[in-house]
């Protein structure tokens, strides 16, 4: 058996992992470089070209989740090599898709997305596909990704567990420990864990529970009338804190853009049949001519959820001359470095859009596994071979955890060869 890790064991964007035996090679994720903070993609493997050779001979593709690094790829992949994603991930990605072809330029490339994405079929929580002498068998995870998994992969007797992104601290996180004990463990050891890093190089990063962020959420809420609130469209667990810190404080209409409610009814319609925590069937979608909604907006305060768009801004424009300064504030719900004007991941829209604001609070929680979640994986997991970490900017870093000091010495961030499994790390 063969593990390649193509892209991943430095970089935090673009992941691709090969599993392989003499007969079948399946890939987990074909994700995209990340881009830079004009919005340019810098990947060597975006192209038609590239994806045809790297996808020569494999079976099948398996998405953990719909984020571009680990999806962004997929439109290139010829159509005889079958893709697999989660359902309510297809739809959502779907919907992203649909909204992008409105884009002026980009219909020809849209209408190809949309093709590639339809025709792929549909992972489910513990059920195993069989992929020549590969099984895999998916595994719900919490992360700020909806319908999000992590892979059990079985090659003959050896096991790997690839556990995609996840954390530790989301409301769907509470099944990750018991469901790799009861599904996981008791069916025998796992030879290798490959598993993300991404903390380890945000280390002076608070990790709040998504509980917490959505008490806070309130507070902010009691204090300001006008909030707008700019987080991931597509991170459910995110939304429905804001959506119920806002239902908890106030009788104020949670506003949206038709693209976030078309995203709301999605989840409903999903995650919603489980829990009312996920039913967002209040959203109101806003529209410069709705002034009934406008005048409601303006007597009694509002969410809205915003995105650093120039419709957006308009928007904002419009409102603001009937709003008060001092009762408006922006809640930045992202990653701090968006918008670290001068840091290396500063992307100027965001810094532009959230300057328009009177006020600005942060509050923001990771997508990502804590340093000590992560910890408490490796050493429940142990694997038997070892870990590969992938996923982090800083992989050299893993064996800083909190990990069993024998496990430390299983770490490869290089090739090797281990009980006959060789590791290739590009
Ligand atoms: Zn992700
Ligand atoms: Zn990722």
């Amino acid at each position: 058996m063969k593990i390649v890790i193509h892209r991943g064991i430095n970089q935090i964007g673009g992941c691709i992992t090969e599993i392989a035996t003499d007969n079948t090679r399946i890939l987990i994720d074909l994700g995209q470089n990340l881009p830079d903070g004009e919005g340019t993609v810098n990947d060597n493997l975006a192209s038609r070209e590239a994806i045809g050779e790297i996808t020569q001979g494999i079976d099948a593709i398996f998405y953990t989740h719909y984020h571009g690094d680990h999806l962004g790829l997929f439109h290139y992949v010829p159509d005889n090599v079958p893709q697999y994603i989660g359902e309510v991930a297809k739809q959502v990605a779907l919907c992203k898709h649909q909204r992008l072809s409105y884009i002026k330029g980009r219909e020809e490339l849209s209408r190809e997305e949309i093709f590639k994405l339809d025709k792929m079929a549909l992972l489910t929580s513990g059920q195993d596909v069989n992929v020549g002498d590969i099984k895999v068998i998916p595994y719900f995870v919490s992360h700020s990704a909806c319908d999000a998994y992590m892979f059990l992969i079985e090659v003959g007797e050896k096991r790997i567990l690839h556990t995609g992104d996840f954390r530790g601290h989301g409301y769907l996180s509470k099944g990750l420990l018991p469901t790799i004990k009861k599904f996981v463990l008791s069916q025998g050891k796992v030879d290798f864990l490959i598993t993300e890093g991404t903390m380890l190089s945000r280390l002076n990063e608070r990790v709040i529970s998504e509980n917490e962020l959505q008490r806070e959420a309130g507070k902010i809420m009691a204090r300001y009338k006008n909030v707008f609130v700019m987080c991931s469209s597509t991170d459910m667990e995110r939304l429905a804190s804001f959506y119920a810190a806002n239902r908890h404080t106030s009788v104020r209409p949670l506003v949206c853009d038709l693209f976030q409610k078309n995203i709301f009814e999605i989840f409903t319609e999903s995650a919603g049949k489980h829990t009312s925590l996920f039913r967002f069937d209040q959203a109101y979608a806003f529209n410069l001519k709705n002034t009934k909604l406008i005048d409601w907006m303006e007597d009694k305060g509002f969410c809205m959820f915003v995105r650093a768009t120039d419709k957006f801004k308009d928007y904002y424009q419009q409102l603001i001359s009937r709003l008060e300064p001092n009762d408006t504030v922006l809640i930045y719900s992202m990653w701090k470095e968006y918008i670290n004007d001068g840091g290396k991941h500063a992307i100027q829209r965001y810094i532009e859009f959230v300057s328009m604001f009177p006020h600005m609070e942060k509050l923001h929680t990771s997508g990502h596994a804590s340093p000590e979640f992560l910890a408490e994986v490796c050493n429940l997991v142990n694997p038997a071979l070892g870990i590969i970490p992938i996923h982090s900017e800083d992989s050299a870093s893993y064996s800083k955890l909190p990990i069993y000091e024998d496990l430390k010495l299983r770490i490869f961030t290089s090739s090797n060869t281990i009980s006959k499994v060789e590791i290739i790390i590009s």
